[in-house]
């Protein structure tokens, strides 16, 4: 099976739509094998995104990723980073096709909920960014 990560997003989590989001990714077949409240810091938020330290959004999105609560998930499921990508929806949640996590719970292009990893190259350093090797459970 592949191998993913996701985050609830802090205004998922203030909305109380942890949970749902949960039950939603294991309606899609994801098994959870590790599971953390997590409230980033500035620094973890900044090294999280690095990849978009030059764009426009920047600022906003560490301030958004460090404004609460959030919920980091290893997860697994065969073809798991594209499955994740389709479960979630567009990154603008306005634009998120109905039925996604991010049609369903997301608000706009920066409160969407959730995160999925990209790619299988960058949710192996997004999941040992969260979890130890002893902390995932198959
Ligand atoms: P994520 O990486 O969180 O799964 P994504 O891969 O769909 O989302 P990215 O392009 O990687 O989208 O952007 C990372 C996050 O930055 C988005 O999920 C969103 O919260 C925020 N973001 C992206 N584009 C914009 C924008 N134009 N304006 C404001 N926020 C944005
Ligand atoms: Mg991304």
């Amino acid at each position: 099976m592949e191998e993913t990560l996701t985050i609830i997003k802090p205004d998922a989590v203030r909305a109380g739509n942890a949970g749902r989001i949960i039950a939603h990714l294991e309606d899609a077949g994801f098994v959870i094998q590790a599971i953390r409240r997590i409230r980033l810091s500035r620094a973890q938020a900044e090294a999280f995104y690095a990849v978009h330290r030059e764009r426009p959004f920047f600022e906003d999105l560490v301030a958004f990723m460090t404004s609460g609560p959030a919920v980091a998930i290893a997860l697994a499921r065969e073809n798991a980073v594209a499955h994740l990508r389709d479960t979630m929806g567009a990154t603008d949640s306005a634009q998120a096709a109905p039925g996604t996590i991010r049609n369903l719970y997301g608000t706009n292009i920066q409160n969407n909920a959730i995160h999925g990893s990209d790619s299988p190259d960058n949710a192996r350093v997004e999941r040992a960014f969260f979890f130890a090797g002893c902390d995932l459970v198959g």
